[in-house]
């Protein structure tokens, strides 16, 4: 879970995902001292690796013709990662670039 470097307290799970939802910017909201935080390069890196594992079923389809279940298995990946990303997001206070 991520812990705010402005005022160092530590968000709640709730927080972090309602945060994350936020499309407006990239910058997560404190929402004990309202102060930006963004998500560090690391866990940028790790949505993306995640958002690629969701999508696996598609090419698992090429192979072995799933069918409907290929959606099945997409959605039952996506809202596990949903769920389980506030527990890998790390915030800072500047942008950090991925490269
Ligand atoms: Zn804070």
């Amino acid at each position: 879970m991520p812990t705010c470097q402005n005022c160092y307290a530590k968000w709640a799970w709730k927080e972090t995902l309602k945060g994350s939802f936020s499309i407006k910017n990239t910058a997560l909201i404190c929402p004990y001292c309202n102060a930006k935080q963004y998500p560090t390069a690391k866990t940028k890196k790790l949505s993306f690796v995640m958002s690629l594992f969701t999508l696996s079923p598609m090419v698992l389809n090429m192979v072995f013709p799933l069918g409907y279940l290929t959606i099945v298995i997409m959605l039952l990946i996506g809202v596990s990662m949903i769920l389980i990303s506030p527990f890998l997001t790390k915030v800072s206070n500047m942008e950090e670039s991925i490269i």
